[in-house]
C-alpha cells in the first residue's frame, strides 16, 4: 500500500493547488492521503468536493508551536474540518503568522535589507506569510542567490529571522487538534537538531499532553535514522506515521511512501483504514 500523510498545497507553502495535488497522488497510486497545510485548512474548502473520486482523504494540517524554545510542527491528522473551535484557534494563528512576519521583517531591515514585509506580502497573496515568502522575495531582489541560502544564513533554525516567540505552546496545539476530533502526531523528529535526552523530554511531554502519533517516515530517510525513529515509537508506543512532506514537483521528494517502511510500528493510518 501506499500513503501519504504529510503533503501541502498552494494554501500554505506548496507549489500545487488541492486538486492539482490530488490528480497527482492518484497518478503516483497513492491510496490514502492528508493534505496537512502549515496552520491552515483552506485547501479543504476544495477537497472536500474531491474526496469521492477513488482516493481516501483524511483531513489533516500541520500546526506550528514552540516547546522549549525550539518551533516544533505536530500534524493534526482526522480532524474535523468544520470545527468552529478549530477555526478560531487557526484565525489566531494567521493572526500570529501576521505579527511574526512583521518582527521577521524589523530584524531584515537591521541587516540592511529593504522592503522585506511588503516583498513577502505580495508574493503570500492573500495567505498568511512565511519564511518561504521571505526567502522568495530575498531571491527575487538579488540579495542572496537561492532559497536554500536565505534559510541557511537569515531564516533558518537559530537564525535572525526563525522568529517563534508567537506560537503557541506544544500542550495547546495537542488540545485544539484532539477536541476537533484529530490524532496529533509529531512532524519530522529529526528536523529539530536535538539532543536523544532533549528529544525524549519533548516526546515525553508530547504524550502527557495527548499526542499519539510519530512521523517514523518524513521523505526519504537514512537507514540508521528509520531504525532510531522506530525504536522512539516503540519507546513511547506511539502509533506511527509516513509523509513525503511534498511541497512542489521540482523539488526531489515525491509524494507517496511504501506503508511497509514503518514496520514494525503500529500505522497511524489503521484508524481510517475499513476493517
Ligand atoms: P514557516 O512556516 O514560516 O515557519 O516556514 C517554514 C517552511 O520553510 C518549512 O515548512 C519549509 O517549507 C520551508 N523551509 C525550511 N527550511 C528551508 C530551506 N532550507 N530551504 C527552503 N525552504 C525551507
Ligand atoms: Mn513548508
Ligand atoms: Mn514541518
Ligand atoms: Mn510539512
Amino acid at each position: 500500500m501506499i500513503v501519504d500523510l504529510h503533503t501541502h498545497t498552494t494554501a500554505s507553502d506548496g507549489g500545487l493547488s488541492p486538486e492539482e495535488l490530488i490528480l497527482r497522488a492518484k497518478e503516483r497510486g497513492v491510496q490514502l492521503l492528508a493534505v496537512t497545510d502549515h496552520d491552515t485548512i483552506d485547501g479543504y474548502d476544495d477537497i472536500v468536493r474531491l474526496n469521492s473520486e477513488g482516493l481516501q482523504i483524511v483531513a489533516g494540517i500541520e500546526l506550528s508551536c514552540t516547546w522549549s524554545g525550539v518551533n516544533i510542527h505536530v500534524l493534526g491528522l482526522g480532524i474535523d474540518v468544520s470545527s468552529e473551535a478549530l477555526r478560531k484557534e487557526l484565525a489566531d494563528q494567521r493572526e500570529a503568522r501576521g505579527e511574526r512576519a512583521k518582527i521577521i521583517a524589523s530584524k531584515l531591515t537591521k541587516l540592511g535589507f529593504e522592503g522585506t514585509y511588503e516583498g513577502a506580502s505580495e508574493l503570500a497573496s492573500g495567505r498568511a506569510i512565511g519564511r518561504p515568502d521571505f526567502a522568495r522575495f530575498m531571491v527575487a531582489q538579488g540579495y542572496v542567490d537561492t532559497m536554500a541560502t536565505a534559510f541557511d544564513k537569515y531564516l533558518g533554525a537559530g537564525k535572525v529571522g526563525d522568529v517563534k516567540a508567537m506560537w503557541p505552546s506544544l500542550e495547546a496545539i495537542v488540545g485544539w487538534i484532539r477536541a476537533a476530533g484529530g490524532v496529533a502526531v509529531l512532524a519530522h523528529p529529526l528536523h529539530y537538531k536535538l539532543t536523544n535526552a532533549k528529544l525524549r523530554r519533548m516526546l515525553a511531554e508530547f504524550k502527557e499532553a495527548g499526542g499519539e502519533g510519530l512521523e517514523v517516515c518524513n521523505g526519504r530517510p537514512s537507514p540508521s535514522d528509520l531504525n532510531y525513529l522506530r525504536q522512539l515509537c516503540n519507546d513511547y508506543d506511539f502509533e506511527a506515521s509516513a509523509g513525503s512532506d511534498f511541497h512542489q514537483p521540482t523539488s526531489w521528494l515525491e509524494l507517496g511512501c511504501d506503508a511497509a517502511i514503518i514496520a514494525p510500528c503500529k500505522p497511524v493510518w489503521a484508524r481510517w483504514l475499513p476493517a
